[in-house]
């Protein structure tokens, strides 16, 4: 942080604000300019809000070098994370492919979805058991039964499952049974349901949010990170733009600005940022390609019937036919599936 006086400042200003500086446990470098002075401080700056500084009748601005993150922030952690979720590896060259309905239905359904899935190369299974409907007369999804339903299917089939988290009631519950738990959109600043996530064992799958901030998103992941648990996956899945006719804007530039600054994985969901079935596919391979760490797709027998986000689901064939392609595009990079 540094501190830039403004001309008029005094040679007392400057020693108040030394002494101010101290306070916060920092070490005041003063240079005395011919002009304006400036202050840097030396120290951890991560717990100092820069306005205590600015509201100083001396103080002109006050820059931030130092990003407000540090236990997801690549400059204290040069190597990349990988994240185990019960088996399958995500990140530094490790890529997770999750697959499902947008909402478990039933125990039939999920567990067709997702042995087609397991098939083609699938090692994660998603499906939302508590939906967050933006209509409440919209399918809330089968909460405590869906839940159930994906553990049943877990053991049937021999895949870990993702699901979404929406209410710190189920905290629990989740930790006992979710192998990664998923935190979506809408609650990636529910700052409470977020600490409570640094208790569980579990790995966390954190989406972004609708119109966050590179800087909002991994402030959030720092949020968990802080709370005790360092196993956080990014999920880009759109944001927010002018742009109506897709569902959200795809911002794959999101995959090298996230592993630029954290060493944590990302993957990106093509169903929800583009909300139509044919965008699935070229965004899935600018994706890989583009160094993402895994893909969530929404896959369904029978999208026209699904209860949830039909028109963004694929066919198990064609998710087939596209994991074909993932497969190739990942050996090229030489990168493993899980
Ligand atoms: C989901 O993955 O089911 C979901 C609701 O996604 P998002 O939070 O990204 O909207
Ligand atoms: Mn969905």
């Amino acid at each position: 942080m540094v501190i830039a006086l403004k001309p008029q400042a005094t040679k007392d200003d400057i020693l108040r604000l030394e002494e101010k500086i101290r306070q916060k446990g920092l070490t005041p470098h003063t240079i005395h300019g011919a002009e304006i002075s400036v202050i840097g401080c030396i120290g951890n700056t991560t717990h100092v809000d820069s306005k205590f500084f600015e509201m100083d009748v001396a103080v002109d601005r006050v820059v931030q070098v130092q990003e407000a993150y540090k236990l997801a922030n690549r400059a204290f952690h040069p190597e990349d994370t990988q994240v185990d979720v019960s088996g399958v590896l995500i990140g530094g060259g490790h890529i997770g492919l999750i697959a499902g309905p947008c909402s478990v239905e039933s125990y039939e359904q999920t567990l067709e979805i997702a042995k087609a899935a397991k098939a083609s190369g699938a090692n994660l299974l998603r499906g939302g058991a508590f939906k967050p409907r933006s209509s409440p007369y919209a399918f809330q999804g089968l909460g405590l039964e869906g839940l159930e339903i994906l553990c049943a299917v877990r053991e049937e089939v021999g895949i870990p499952i993702v699901t979404e988290l929406l209410s710190p009631e189920y905290v629990e519950a989740f930790n006992d049974k979710v192998d990664l738990i998923q935190i979506g959109a809408r609650n990636m600043q529910n700052f409470d349901l977020l600490r409570q996530l640094g208790q569980v064992d579990r790995p966390i799958l954190l989406k972004r949010g609708l119109s966050a901030t590179y800087e909002e998103w991994i402030m959030s992941a720092e949020y968990i990170m802080d709370s005790g648990n360092k196993n956080v996956i990014f999920c880009e899945r759109g944001i927010r733009t002018f742009e109506t006719y897709t569902r959200n804007t795809l911002d794959l530039q999101s995959i090298t600005v996230i592993k630029r600054n954290t060493h944590l994985p990302i993957i990106i969901d093509p169903s929800h940022a583009g909300g139509k079935r044919w965008l699935i596919e070229p965004m899935a391979k600018a994706a890989i390609a583009g160094d993402a760490d895994g893909l969530m797709i929404e896959v369904h027998s029978d999208p026209e019937t699904a209860l949830c986000d039909g028109p963004q689901s694929i066919v198990p064939e064609d998710f087939d036919i596209l994991l074909q392609q993932i497969k190739a595009i990942a050996n090229v990079l030489g990168k493993t599936i899980g």
